[in-house]
């Protein structure tokens, strides 16, 4: 199932629990149900924003009530939300029981939303009429088990209902089965009627049915009505949800409605509770609701907090390792991993017994979106440091063992009883770490065994460790172009060597489409992409376990030959003006307007070991957050009412390790910065030596726009933003490289001795962080100061990040020039590698990792942009302008070349 906001969200098999936010409906928040009656609808929209913000990945928006003009508001609103790239990202869910308020929600959607929801309630006709229309308006729909006779409450009725339902919409209106998300009703429990004690499980049942009974459909529900009997007790209400939740998915439910924030742990929920609440969802005894209603009025709210109380230090050893992997609490671990040793007796059984059981709980809560990123890589540091303190025991045992059995056969070289062993490696040339890093950690908490061989692997290395360690996968990552076609190499390399293993393939440049089309027809066996870490786990263990290994690859593969054949359609379509006419419609600025700034300070400035208390104030945060895949703009994601705690921590071990750093000046930070005369020449920029603008000192290369623009729209390209020789007028342009990376590795080697990946992890974020800023704060000096074009400038931190000053600083490899080979002309200048120690791999990415660099432009108008995609008449010009072969053009420009290019 295929749904969008202005991101698309797409439902597979493998996608964990859809969670669909709740809170925006009148008839379950007398909060919102005010703000929309008084006319409220900002403060409305940000119960909307909470919602996106809180984890839910699609919004119900419900604005059904007497005393609201229920179409006119859902037109407002929808609208209101449509200008917020914030909650319009998530798909909407238009809910209505009155068809003109779903109508006039369809007309305002933008991308794919849900109707909620249509019913055999006023017959066949009006059914397959709504059905139709709804199609036509391209959304998905829910379908409410209810007929001409009424609601579906029990097994049978409610099966019967959507078969039938499914049969019309599938025969009659020919409506895309995996667009058909069925409600079979969750009525409330526990209410002191009989017949209602069936009525949960009547659901889950009807759920199981549905998902076995009729292909591709999906399965949701309104979870808040099962606990309506229990209003204003939340504790109580939220264990409820989350047993129920736990039963209804592992039946098959795809979604439901939700207040993502209230739902407690189902393993948390501490007994006799969750007995009692399953003694009732269940159906188990015939006095579970007393006994239910008995306890509910003992029930602390707190049945959260509980648990974290240091009470657990009371707890047996097997709960005690497990809490502390849970919770990621290395300070007891010595202690507690010797007196499970003297329980146990073998270092192998309490990795095998308590330990794995505490990490497979830790996999689960991940997968099922219950533990964040940040929460499982400190699990993985308790496991580690464990597994540390009981190597020297394992390796004494074994060496007994090997005197005991003389014949010397294999002895089992990989822990006990793990899922498989899996080897990363970042491609030859390529710096990239961190994801892969994350992509480690979360598959050794899910019992895999991770090689991790770092950056800048070559394919041989990479392939003859694979066969040494007879690892069972193996995981590719890469950030930067070339590291492409790298992959591809690895893949032909593969398959000439005749190796089995399935390959996985990740990282910030690579991408579905690539693989399909680039990687996977290089090699036999199953290559496949994997989108980020949570993504890793689903697919390694489909490829690990012979039941399904068959039927999911050979779905990817179908999947990727599709695409691989939609992609050839698309080619050659004529959406692109050719280069002349994409030069014709360039940016025409009014140069005769326009007196270009001559830099104050012009030629190299070096700035070598920079205050790094100085570039700390100018830090981003937010992408410091994306890091940890917790999503959301600092300062609010501190706040965040599912993961803020989280956040926070997260946020305060990073400036601790700031301060740290700060202080021991553990890590260096240099710059080196030229400004020069320049001018434009037929799309390059020609760079002088000095002010006479004889000599050439260098030549950046620009691409141009090529796809068909709107009217009085031009196709850009950064040459357009320095004025031409032609024109007689003087301009100017900047380069610079920076880095915060310098004495990184002690840092990393330091935490990687001690098992620590959750602070290498951290160093190399921080140091990211570090880089961006110190980019930040010497844009602006060169603005005010070096260069000078806008000495008055007065912004705040929050604008710089906003980007609200004169000029930019595009860098190469990026949208607007894609080229990374650019980078060659900017180290020619600057000498970087010999001013500020950051050199250019083969494959032209920088080391250390942590380190930016680009190009400064002052004129008014210019932005970013992307280059898109290109046609070989570009190529052409490109390539003699340039001075290199089609097929060197070709490598460098791969990703956006709109053709097959040359391999
Ligand atoms: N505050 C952010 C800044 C870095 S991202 C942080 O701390 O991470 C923004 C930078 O990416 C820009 O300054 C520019 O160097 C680069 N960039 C963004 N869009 C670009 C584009 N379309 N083309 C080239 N470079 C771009």
């Amino acid at each position: 199932m295929r749904l969008s906001g202005l991101e698309p969200l797409i439902i597979r098999p493998e996608t964990n629990f859809v969670n669909i936010g709740e809170r925006t409906n009148v008839t379950g928040s007398k909060k919102f149900a005010r703000l929309i009656k008084e006319n409220k609808y900002e403060d409305a929209l940000s119960v909307a924003h909470e919602q996106v913000e809180s984890g839910a990945q699609v919004i119900d928006i419900n604005l059904d009530e007497g005393m609201i003009n229920s179409e006119e508001a859902m037109f407002k609103f929808l609208n209101l939300i449509a200008a917020e790239p914030e909650i319009a990202r998530v798909p909407i869910m238009v809910d209505s029981s009155k068809w003109s308020v779903i109508e006039t929600g369809l007309k305002c959607l933008q991308g794919k939303g849900i109707v909620n929801s249509i019913s055999l309630k006023e017959g066949v006709e009006v059914f397959k009429d709504h059905a139709r229309k709804v199609l036509n308006y391209g959304a998905a729909i829910i379908v409410m088990a209810f007929d001409e006779q009424g609601q579906a409450d029990t097994y049978e009725k409610k099966i019967s209902i959507c078969k039938r339902a499914y049969d019309i919409l599938t025969n009659e209106v020919c409506f895309p089965p995996q667009d058909i998300i069925f409600d079979p009703n969750i009525f409330a429990i526990a209410t002191g009627i009989d017949e209602h004690c069936n009525y949960a499980v009547n659901y889950i049942e009807a759920v199981r049915w549905i998902k076995n009974n009729l292909p591709y459909a999906k399965v949701s529900g309104g979870v808040s009505n099962v606990s309506f009997s229990f209003r204003g007790n939340d504790t109580l209400r939220g264990a409820i949800h989350s047993a129920f939740l736990y039963h209804a998915i592992e039946a098959g439910m795809d979604m439901g409605i939700v207040n993502a924030g209230q739902l407690t742990v189902y393993e948390e929920i501490p007994n006799p509770l969750l007995e009692r609440v399953e003694d009732v969802l269940l159906n188990r005894r015939p006095d579970a609701t007393e006994r239910l209603v008995e306890l509910a009025g003992t029930l602390t709210q707190d049945v959260k907090r509980d648990v974290e109380d240091a009470a657990w230090r009371s707890g047996t050893i097997d709960e005690r390792l497990k809490h502390a992997l849970v919770k990621g609490i290395v300070e007891f671990i010595d202690p507690d991993v010797e007196e499970a040793l003297s329980k146990y007796g073998s270092a192998l059984r309490v990795i095998e017994e308590p330990l794995m059981n505490g990490m497979s709980t830790v996999g689960d809560l991940f997968g099922s979106g219950k533990m964040f990123l940040p929460q499982v890589v400190k699990s993985a540091r308790v496991m580690k440091k464990a597994v540390a303190i009981l190597e020297p025991y394992i390796a004494k045992s074994k060496a007994e063992e090997a005197l005991e059995n003389t014949s010397g056969k294999d002895m089992a070289d990989r822990l006990p009883s793990n899922n498989g062993k899996i080897l990363l490696a970042t491609v030859k040339g390529d710096v990239h770490d961190i994801g892969k890093n994350i992509v480690g950690v979360v598959l050794g908490c899910n019992n895999y065994e991770v090689i991790d061989l770092g950056v800048m692997v070559p394919a041989e290395k990479i392939l003859s460790s694979a066969i040494e360690n007879k690892v069972d996968i193996i995981g590719l990552s890469g950030l930067i172009t070339p590291s492409l076609d790298e992959m591809v190499h690895m893949a032909k390399e593969m398959e000439r060597l005749g190796i089995k293993l399935p390959l996985l393939i990740g990282g910030a440049t690579t991408s579905r489409i690539h693989t399909a089309v680039k990687i996977a027809p290089q090699y036999s066996e199953p290559v496949i992409h994997v989108l980020d870490a949570s993504k890793s786990v689903s697919v390694v263990s489909n490829l690990l376990n012979n039941d399904n290994k068959e039927s999911f690859t050979k779905n990817i593969r179908n999947e990727y030959i599709a695409l691989k054949e939609d992609h050839k359609k698309r080619q050659n379509a004529k959406d692109f003006l050719s280069f002349e006419e994409a030069k014709a419609n360039r940016l025409k600025i009014d140069w005769s307007a326009y007196n270009p700034k001559e830099p104050n300070k012009p030629g190299l400035t070096i700035l070598n070991s920079y205050p790094l208390d100085e570039i700390r104030n100018y830090i981003d945060w937010t992408p410091f957050f994306m890091v940890w895949e917790l999503k959301g703009r600092y300062p609010d994601i501190l706040s965040n009412k599912d993961y803020g705690i989280e956040a926070k921590k997260i946020f305060d071990d990073a400036n601790k390790l700031l301060d740290n750093i700060i202080t021991e000046k553990s890590l260096s930070a240099n710059a080196v910065i030229g400004l020069y005369p320049a001018n434009s020449f037929n799309g390059d920029i020609e760079i002088y030596s000095d002010e006479k603008r004889h000599g050439i000192a260098g030549t950046l290369h620009t691409i141009r726009q090529q796809s068909i623009k709107s009217k009085n729209i031009p196709n850009i390209a950064l040459s357009d933003f320095i004025a031409p020789k032609e024109s007689g007028i003087k301009d100017f342009i900047g380069l610079f490289a920076v880095t915060a990376g310098i004495g990184i590795e002690k840092l990393i080697t330091k935490f990687e001795n001690d098992h620590d990946d959750y602070n290498s992890i951290m160093v190399k974020a921080v140091a990211d962080r570090l880089a961006e800023a110190f980019t930040e704060l010497l844009h602006q000096k060169v603005r005010k100061e070096y260069w000078g074009y806008a000495k008055n400038e007065e912004l705040a931190a929050n604008d710089l990040i906003a980007e609200k000053y004169q000029g930019i600083r595009p860098a190469p490899g990026y949208p607007s020039q894609p080229d990374h080979s650019e980078k060659l002309t900017l180290w020619k200048l600057l000498k970087a590698d010999k001013q500020s120690s950051i050199v250019l791999t083969e494959s032209l990415a920088m080391f250390p990792a942590a380190s930016v660099c680009g190009i400064y432009f002052a004129h008014p108008e210019s932005k970013y942009f992307s280059a898109g995609k290109i046609t070989k008449d570009q190529i052409e010009d490109y390539r003699k302008r340039k001075g290199i072969s089609v097929q060197e053009a070709e490598r460098w420009l791969r990703p956006i070349l709109n053709y097959d290019g040359s391999e």
